[in-house]
């Protein structure tokens, strides 16, 4: 996000002026603070990694969780592998997404909160099952896509049309 960038930029600046400031003075610049001084911005894949639920919107965050282990038995025939279902409130525009696993970060699914409050609950267990479709497929070892493999599936699971088009 651009504006963690500037965040951490404004913190990189603020600290090698500190260290500069001292160390015009004939001070001696702490080995910590020095370290701080080249610390580099944090790659996508960690701050993934901190994403977490909302506190308040564990309750959904769990009975999505639920609901997966449901359609996974009813719909997937247990295929799929339990997975993380987080709720997001960064999402604006997207509904879901599934994320495969990358550089020791495990797979997840997120729902977007904002969805799951506007469309109401039903609609977001229609992304959900979307997004489990992208599961099937990673695991799989499909490409993920909305190609004819996902429609096929995504018949088969009793999907509607307007979660099938969800964005990811
Ligand atoms: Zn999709």
């Amino acid at each position: 996000m651009t504006s963690l960038q500037e965040m951490m930029r404004t913190i990189r600046r603020a600290v090698r002026a500190a260290i500069a400031a001292r160390a015009s003075r004939g001070k001696p610049v702490p080995r910590a603070v020095r370290h701080a001084g080249s610390v580099r911005m944090v790659r996508n894949t960690s701050k993934k990694r901190v994403m977490r639920t909302h506190p308040d919107d564990e309750p959904i965050a769990m009975e999505l969780q639920e609901w997966h282990r449901k359609f996974n038995d009813e719909r997937f025939d247990g295929a799929l592998d339990p997975i993380a279902i987080r709720v997001s409130r960064g999402m604006r525009s997207r509904l879901g997404h599934y994320a495969p696993a990358q550089r020791g970060a495990p797979a997840e699914i997120a729902i977007s909160q904002r969805h799951v409050k506007k469309h109401g609950f039903a609609q977001g267990l229609q992304t959900l099952l979307h997004e489990m479709i992208h599961q099937w497929q990673d695991e799989s070892r499909l490409p993920l896509g909305h190609g004819a493999d996902f429609r096929e599936k995504a018949l088969n699971v009793g999907i509607t049309a307007r979660a099938s088009r969800a964005v990811d």
